[in-house]
């Protein structure tokens, strides 16, 4: 069965620096990209910014994650909310954003490869915020790479935010670097070294 997550992730590599992915179902805007994990921006936000991150391999649920993708996982979350927030020219102290995540179709889980919304909600200044009740069944349905939903991401838009919050993580793991927080070497798998950018993902 077509999984659009699995599609974004076969066509994204891992690389510090993930390029656009366009095909003629549609484009995916990548903002990380390792070998464990991939975070994309929503193609239907509910605010600027929105981004999903999901393990690489196909996993319909969190109960089934391995201890190393939920590692991965839980090690990119807060990176991801500050990398997003960071973006859209705020500082990370006083923002407001969402983490969330559903489990099977009863929880309102649409797609069915495990991932973690991470919204944005930075009120009057982001102008399109969307509350999620505001999005109904059949838009979710169709919220699958290529099918057009009702509010899409507009193409420029999805270029320039991907931009922006890609070099935003970068400056976040750098920082982590500097205040001992992620190690040169390897761990769980979540590190790997390309070239010699220094930059470890
Ligand atoms: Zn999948």
């Amino acid at each position: 069965m077509f999984c659009p997550f699995c599609a974004i992730a076969s066509a994204i590599p891992p690389s510090p620096s993930p390029a656009l992915f366009t095909s003629l179902k549609g484009s995916a805007y990548p903002v990380l990209s390792t070998p464990t994990v991939i975070a994309f921006l929503d193609i239907a936000p509910l605010s600027p910014g929105h981004v999903l991150l999901c393990p690489r391999r196909h996993v319909e649920k969190a109960s089934w994650m391995t201890g190393a993708e939920a590692a991965a996982l839980g090690f990119w979350l807060p990176v991801l909310g500050r990398a997003v927030i960071g973006a859209l020219g705020k500082k990370t102290e006083g923002a407001s954003w969402n983490v969330i995540q559903a489990n099977g179709t009863e929880a309102g889980q649409t797609v069915p490869h495990s991932h973690f919304h991470v919204i944005p909600r930075l009120g009057e200044g982001d102008g399109k915020a969307r509350d999620a009740s505001e999005i109904g069944d059949a838009e979710r349905k169709n919220i699958a790479l290529g099918e057009g939903p009702r509010v899409k991401l507009e193409d420029g838009e999805g270029r320039r935010l991907m931009e922006l919050i890609k070099e935003k993580v970068k400056v976040e793991v750098k920082e982590m670097k500097s205040r001992g927080e992620v190690g040169s070497e390897g761990e769980e798998g979540l590190f790997v070294k390309f070239g010699d950018s220094g930059l470890k993902l």
